[in-house]
């Protein structure tokens, strides 16, 4: 049996109960919006004490299913005002899980409103007060957590945005290297945590227990199907051997690699910051490809990135930074965007967000493309707590209010991600359509990308898929999507009752519903389906086109829904 670990800011206390029957396949994305579903009022305040904050493994994390123990972290968004779900690695899901936690719920604000941790352990948990962690950097904030409880703690901690409430704060989750470099990192639940005056969960995986499954021995068998699946994949050899950063030469290709404020779809600089010369910087610094963010990771997507010297300097550029802070602001040189990505990381601010912000900067005096120095500043900016950086983490949309500027590359208050929407028609239907804002990972559809037709149903069921997979704890980089008699013979085994194929599909079905109910409730209709405007009049080089899907189509995606 799972438990559920409520933890009351405001009280200072805890409760440990079971998880109930009726949740026996629910895990991450599925469990955590259900919990915020019943028991967060939509239209409540995403700072107020009545927002929840849940941490959930997904069903999977914590057995030996390699590439399985994603967590899912999720509130209302301060960023979109609506429900929100962000998908994160690291080392928390697995232990969390193995320690038998199904989720971890914050409620609350602490009356002290001081730097507040929370330690987790098999059998106890507590509330401290935390004022030296207050101000600190996900680093440092780590490395006095490791001298206080012990190097082997896993850490799920706030930078100093995540303490100013930013919009765009991310929460940061320790790798397998204890390093604070994994972050749930859109929606702005950074913020949500600052609000609650948490700046830390501290997880001690002492008594943790590889779980095993209800039927050890048929878990252990249909293991190893979904073992050989992955290791045989072409597409776990390409992440592993070029990691993310793979992405730039194909989406260059493809025309949808956003360049200078999302006006080109192609970066003539591009192999100036692409995987052939992130891995010749690795080389030549000793630091790494095929870096496993969590144990036991078989796809390996992660790399550690080196300073000139050879000294570290962050880890997991990805390629979503890659490409908002380097073609995006016209920055050509991955030294700069690794130092821009380590700032983030510790600073705690979305990069995709950030990058998006910058792109629009240059509709003004403050920033210049292709000027890496000024970007660095202005990330200090935002750390610092600057007038301006207040005005930026707040993310693109209220940083083009605060400027005057309209052409805003955002959905539902969300910037869109690293993948040009006029070039991959599919997913320009997901941006515009998920209950999440524009998000990549909400359900990417590459099928005809040129082609305005056949997209509704093909985001629909990819829309599905995702939330399956995010409920399970799948990496999306595992490529198992649609497999969900695969999965349903995974499921019996470890909880001790079979679902159907059909029953799986719909886990992902009914969350996709309640995150849409709770955001019409939030006041997110069906209007705000839709992409920004000027994607509909900008043709986008190379390609030349708009995004030109019917309306009606983007309202059919789930205007009969659920079916
Ligand atoms: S594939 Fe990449 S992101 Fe996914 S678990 Fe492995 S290292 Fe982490």
């Amino acid at each position: 049996m799972r438990i559920r670990i409520d933890v009351d800011l405001e009280k200072g206390a805890i409760l440990r109960t079971d998880l109930p029957e009726n949740a026996i396949w629910l895990g991450g994305r599925a469990l955590a919006e259900s919990l915020l579903f019943e028991e967060v009022p939509p239209a409540c305040h995403p700072l107020g004490p009545r927002n929840l904050l849940v941490f959930a493994p997904g069903l999977f994390a914590g057995t030996s299913m390699p590439t399985a123990s994603r967590m899912s972290v999720a509130a209302k968004s301060p960023l979109t005002g609506g429900i929100k779900e962000s998908n994160v690695g690291g080392m928390a899901g697995m232990i969390l899980a193995q320690l038998g936690v199904g989720a971890v719920v914050i409620r609350g604000i602490s009356l002290s409103r001081r730097s507040n941790l929370v330690l987790l352990g098999k059998r106890s948990a507590e509330v401290m007060d935390a004022p030296e962690l207050s101000g600190l950097g996900n680093y440092e904030t780590v490395e006095t957590l490791k001298k206080r409880f012990g190097e082997d703690v896993v850490t799920i901690t706030i930078g100093p945005c995540g303490e100013m409430k930013m919009a765009a704060a991310t929460i940061a989750v320790s790798d397998n290297n204890g390093r604070p470099c994994r972050h749930a990192g859109r929606g702005g639940l950074g913020g949500v945590m600052g609000s609650k005056g948490l700046k830390a969960i501290v997880i001690d995986p002492k008594g943790s227990q590889l779980r095993k499954g209800a039927d050890p021995g048929a878990f252990a068998e249909a293991i190893k199907e979904y073992t050989k699946i992955l290791q045989s994949s072409k597409r776990t050899a390409f992440w592993r051997e070029n990691g993310t950063a793979g992405l730039v030469d194909v989406s260059h290709a493809r025309g949808s690699l956003p360049t200078r404020n999302f006006t080109s779809g192609a970066y003539d600089k591009k192999d100036k910051v692409n995987a052939e010369q992130l891995k010749t910087l690795a080389a030549q610094r000793k630091g790494m490809m095929g870096h496993a963010c969590m144990r036991g990771c078989v796809v390996r997507c992660s790399n550690v990135f080196n300073d000139p010297q050879g000294r570290y300097l962050t880890s997991g550029l990805e390629y979503e930074t890659i490409a908002m802070m380097g073609p995006n602001l016209d920055i050509d040189d991955l030294d700069t965007i690794a130092q821009m990505d380590h700032r983030c990381d510790d600073y705690g601010i979305d990069t995709i967000e950030t990058g998006a912000t910058l792109g629009i900067l240059t509709e003004t005096d403050l920033f210049r493309f292709g000027d890496g120095l000024k970007a660095v500043q202005l990330i200090d900016e935002i750390g610092k707590g600057t007038v301006l950086g207040r005005v930026l983490g707040q993310g693109v949309t209220t940083t083009g209010k605060v400027f005057g500027i309209s052409r805003i590359p955002a959905v539902k208050g969300q910037s869109l991600a690293a993948h040009e929407a006029r070039s991959i028609k599919g997913l320009g239907v997901t941006y515009a359509t998920s209950p999440q804002g524009a998000d990549h990972t909400a359900g990417f559809v590459v099928e005809e990308p040129l082609s305005k037709e056949g997209h509704a149903d093909r985001s629909r069921k990819a829309q599905i898929n995702v939330v399956v997979a995010d409920s399970l704890g799948l990496c999306q980089f595992t490529g198992l999507r649609e497999e969900h008699e695969l999965f349903a013979r995974l499921m019996g085994p470890l909880t001790g009752k079979a679902p159907s194929p059909e029953e799986v599909r719909r886990m992902g079905q009914e969350t996709l519903w309640k995150e849409r109910t709770f955001n019409q409730v939030a006041g997110i209709g069906s209007g705000q389906d839709r992409l920004p405007e000027f994607m509909r009049s900008e043709a986008l080089p190379p390609n030349n086109n708009v995004f030109d899907v019917e309306e009606e189509d983007l309202d059919r995606v789930f205007g009969d829904y659920p079916k």
